[in-house]
């Protein structure tokens, strides 16, 4: 843990934060590195991309305001949970300070986008809600010292700002957003926070109320545990919220319809995770990310309290290897968040038939096919994609990288990026695919709205050693149809007659067969989104026909029996081990 200070502080900076996704290189397309966030002032010589870049632009700047704003109250509620008394009161300071800034913000802030519901200290709501949510988590740890109720004017100013807030989008019909769990969740934590600094009882309006947590829970949360967007970024900033929100709930009180989402949120992630905890960032959210890893550690931490266990074991391990060697450890002070102990936990869910995923195992592999639907503003052109995850991330899905690169965003978004299948190349339309079959080893879903008068149907099973992937696209007429391999591995390719083989990193190898000819054209594209730079070897499989199947044959490193060739059989395929057998699909 890094340790705490207390020699004189620099203040936080008094301006208005902007929006954080415009924190990414117009070049490269990553996110700039957060530096001296603690330091009261932006980099002189601007924000540093990791490529060498130095950007310094206005928005930028508020950019890394709302990172600034973020880290400065996080390191409140680091120091509010210090045993010592220095830290407990710079934490009150610090808070005092905060109340005068917000003090003088008689209105919105006024850069805000069109689109953007306005907050105040930050151009958006939403980011004013999480940091108010840590303002007042902050608050409500530091209840009772000194002078804490030099912070009750910006908890309940805050209090009323998310009310606010919520109201609008509530008038817009949009109750199911991802940001009511946040303006919520503030709302909770600040007025649970000034409610505790004075002596009160707590307001039953953010929790149970009719526009509370437990009602956001049955409106955005779909029967199999996914928030309704499919993201996995989405999915965890919900849940996590939902946890922070119910500090100090005995978990017995929970309704039982909310406990059994909450229970399937965690089990949502405990099944996608590959065994070696990577969670699959699938549609918009980052591939990889620092201050994620720690939104992650903290979310794991709190549904651990919650459920025991959770199935998240390997998913904490991962993203603690993520956060870095200064990762500040504050999930590790968060004991004893709720009023009792743990209910019993989840068991791992494969198979998710509302937002349209399904896990297939093999040995040494994790598959996990993509058939829902589009998922909203935050969805991707990822029909049928077929991800493959084990020691290494052989083909992941890519993630999004900060919103505020268009062009980078759009490409992240579309099928391209994606391994799947593309017509004519062009991009599908907007659509939701449906499950066919689906057992403890196989999963079949198709997809007819992606392209006009197209089927497609991917059926995806688990052999005894091996993982089958096949892929049948039907179209009106001849066509140019593709099938897209993405890894974000080095891959290399070798065709033998007419077989393709394909190695990975030498931890996976697959073996390719097409129906019709077909020309596995390599080429190299960028990688996933946490670094749009890095080029991959990417394989873009096609073929000139009125009907193509696609079969692949993916063996991970170790698995016996080995697969020898892999041939054209009759109207199927016969996979050959090394063992003498013959498997025949
Ligand atoms: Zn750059
Ligand atoms: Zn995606």
């Amino acid at each position: 843990m890094a340790a705490l200070t207390t020699t004189r502080r620099v203040a936080p900076p008094t301006a208005r934060g902007g929006w954080w996704h415009q924190y990414v290189c117009p070049a490269h397309g990553t996110e700039l590195l957060s530096v001296e966030l603690l330091s009261g002032q932006f980099p002189a010589a601007g924000g540093p991309c990791q490529h060498g870049c130095r950007v310094d632009t206005p928005a930028v700047r508020g950019a890394w305001l709302v990172l600034s704003h973020q880290a400065w109250a996080r390191r409140i509620r680091l120091l509010a949970h210090s045993g010592d008394a220095g830290s407990r009161a710079e934490a009150v300071a610090l808070l005092g300070e905060y109340a005068e800034i917000y003090a003088t913000l008689d209105d919105d802030h006024d850069g805000a986008q069109p689109w953007m519901l306005r907050g105040r200290l930050f151009q958006q709501a939403l980011t004013e809600a999480i940091w108010a949510t840590s303002i007042g988590h902050a608050a409500w740890t530091l209840a009772g010292s000194d002078d804490v109720t030099v912070a009750l004017p910006l908890l309940d100013s805050l209090t009323e700002a998310v009310r606010q807030a919520r109201g609008v989008l509530v008038e817009q019909g949009r109750f199911e957003s991802n940001y009511v769990a946040w303006l919520d969740a503030a709302g909770a934590t600040t007025s649970a926070a000034a409610a505790r600094i004075r002596g009160l009882s707590t307001s039953d309006e953010w929790i149970g109320g009719e526009l509370g947590i437990y009602q956001h829970i049955r409106a955005a949360i779909l029967p199999d545990g996914w928030e309704w967007e499919g993201s996995t970024y989405y999915h965890g900033f919900c849940l996590r919220a939902y946890l922070l929100a119910l500090r100090g709930v005995d978990p017995p009180d929970i309704p039982a319809d909310i406990v059994e989402q909450l229970k399937a949120m965690v089990a949502v992630l405990a099944g996608i995770a590959a065994p070696d905890g990577t969670l699959p960032a699938l549609h918009d959210g980052p591939y990889a990310r620092v201050p994620l890893a720690a939104e992650w550690l903290e979310l794991i931490a709190l549904a651990g309290q919650l459920f025991a266990p959770t199935g998240l074991e390997a998913a904490s391990a991962h993203v603690l290897g993520q956060a870095g060697d200064n990762h500040d450890g504050l999930e590790r002070l968060l004991g004893g968040w709720f009023a009792g102990p743990p209910l019993a936990g989840p068991r791992p869910a494969r198979l998710f038939t509302d937002v349209g995923y399904a896990v297939v195992r093999a040995p040494g592999i994790h598959a996990l096919l993509d058939f829902g639907p589009h998922g909203g503003s935050h969805g991707h052109h990822d029909k049928l994609a077929l991800y493959l995850y084990g020691n290494d991330p052989w083909q992941p899905d890519p993630g999004q990288v900060p919103y505020g690169h268009r062009e980078w965003r759009a490409h992240y978004r579309s099928a391209a990026a994606h391994p799947t299948f593309r017509v004519d190349g062009a991009e599908p339309a907007e659509c939701a695919g449906e499950l066919c079959e689906a057992t403890e080893t196989a999963v079949t879903a198709a997809v007819s709205g992606a392209y006009d008068n197209v089927q497609a149907r991917r059926r995806v099973s688990a052999g005894a050693s091996y993982l089958l992937d096949s892929l049948t696209v039907t179209a009106d007429r001849v066509r140019t149809i593709s099938l897209g391999i993405r890894p974000d591995v080095p891959l290399t390719v070798r065709v033998e007659g007419e077989m393709v083989r394909t190695d990975w990193a030498k931890s996976l190898t697959g073996w390719h067969i097409a129906s019709v000819p077909a020309a596995p054209m390599v080429s190299a594209g960028p990688g996933p989104a946490d670094d749009p730079q890095r080029i991959r070897n990417r394989v873009d499989w096609t073929a000139e026909a009125e009907r193509v199947t696609y079969w692949s044959v993916y063996q991970a490193a170790g698995a016996r029996p080995a697969v020898t060739a892999v041939r054209r059989d009759g109207a199927g395929l016969a996979i050959e081990f090394a063992d003498g057998t013959v498997a025949r699909c």
